[in-house]
């Protein structure tokens, strides 16, 4: 996108966004490298990184899943000009174009992509909750999100590093490489 004459290059409308990206159907790895493309051919949205792939157990309503496929999944960091309405539906597109499918909350996908945080925003609207209210109990969006930004803060709830050592739950390093 140009600016605009007289427009900054690094314009203060243009915020920072943390995506977590899961999958535990399908070719999981090869789903999430084809996010991470789709998510930086979005209009208006710059991908700066994107963070190793971990994995960890699936979690259902009623709780661990063993039996259900595992999860990998990964933090994408990026820059937007669009507001989270319109990123969030962005992303929707590209997980229906993954194949995803709901049904029972929590079960099986091919691609989930959540908007985790979007600079200092707080939003708390129908179908949009941001921060997302379920981060600080995830180690898979904090580890990754952490590996991204060693100073990263989740808001309402203080700095990323403390909350994942509170966890203190297990979780594997998939592919130790950052997806970008
Ligand atoms: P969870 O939200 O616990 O991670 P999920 O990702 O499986 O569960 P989905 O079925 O993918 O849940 O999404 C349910 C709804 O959550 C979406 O339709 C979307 O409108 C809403 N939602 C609210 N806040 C967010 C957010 N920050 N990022 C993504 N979706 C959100
Ligand atoms: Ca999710
Ligand atoms: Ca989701």
């Amino acid at each position: 996108m140009t600016s605009p004459v007289g427009e900054p290059p690094d314009s203060p409308t243009e915020r920072t966004a943390v995506l977590s990206i899961g999958s535990n159907l399908g070719d999981r790895e090869a789903i999430l490298r084809e996010a991470v493309l789709a998510i930086a051919a979005i209009d208006g949205v710059e991908v700066i990184a994107a963070s190793s792939i971990v994995e960890t157990a699936a979690v259902k309503p009623h709780g661990v899943d063993a039996t259900a496929p595992s999860y990998l999944n990964a933090a994408v960091m990026l820059r937007t000009r669009l507001d989270a309405r319109a990123l969030l539906s962005a992303l929707q597109r590209i997980e229906l174009e993954h194949g995803r499918v709901r049904d029972e909350r929590w079960g099986d996908r091919t691609l989930d992509v959540d908007i985790v945080t979007m600079a200092d925003e707080v939003i708390d609207e129908p179908g949009l909750t941001v921060p997302h209210p379920r981060a600080v109990e995830r180690v898979f969006v904090l580890a990754p999100w952490l590996e991204l930004d060693s100073d990263a803060t989740l808001a309402g709830f203080g700095p990323v590093s403390d909350l994942l050592a509170q966890l203190d739950e297990p979780y594997r390093l998939y592919r130790a490489e950052p997806l970008l």
